[in-house]
């Protein structure tokens, strides 16, 4: 069932789209929807605003990757004894 655009999102509307949201499962219209909800309702907004504003702060923490070792590549390649090599660098 597919709920017209122009019908405004209820709290609970927002709620339950707030997973899907950050999940990024909705479309960007639908994302719009709902933060814009969130910029006009309070009680959303203390609660889904600072969810969303700590996920997406986490999910840019977990997009980089963690630092490897500066030795971890030469050692997995002294490991396996048919790496190609290139021989590039000096
Ligand atoms: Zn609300």
């Amino acid at each position: 069932m597919i709920e017209p655009a122009s019908k405004p999102l209820s709290c609970l509307d927002v709620l339950d789209r707030l997973s899907d949201v950050l999940d990024g499962l909705l479309p960007a219209d639908e994302v719009a929807q709902v933060r814009a909800h969130l910029a006009a309702c309070d009680a959303c907004t203390r609660f889904g605003g600072s969810v969303i504003g700590l996920v997406a702060d986490v999910r840019q923490r977990l997009a980089v990757p963690p630092p490897v070792e500066p030795d971890f590549v030469a050692r997995v390649l002294s490991r396996v004894p048919s790496a190609p090599r290139t021989g590039d660098d000096a």
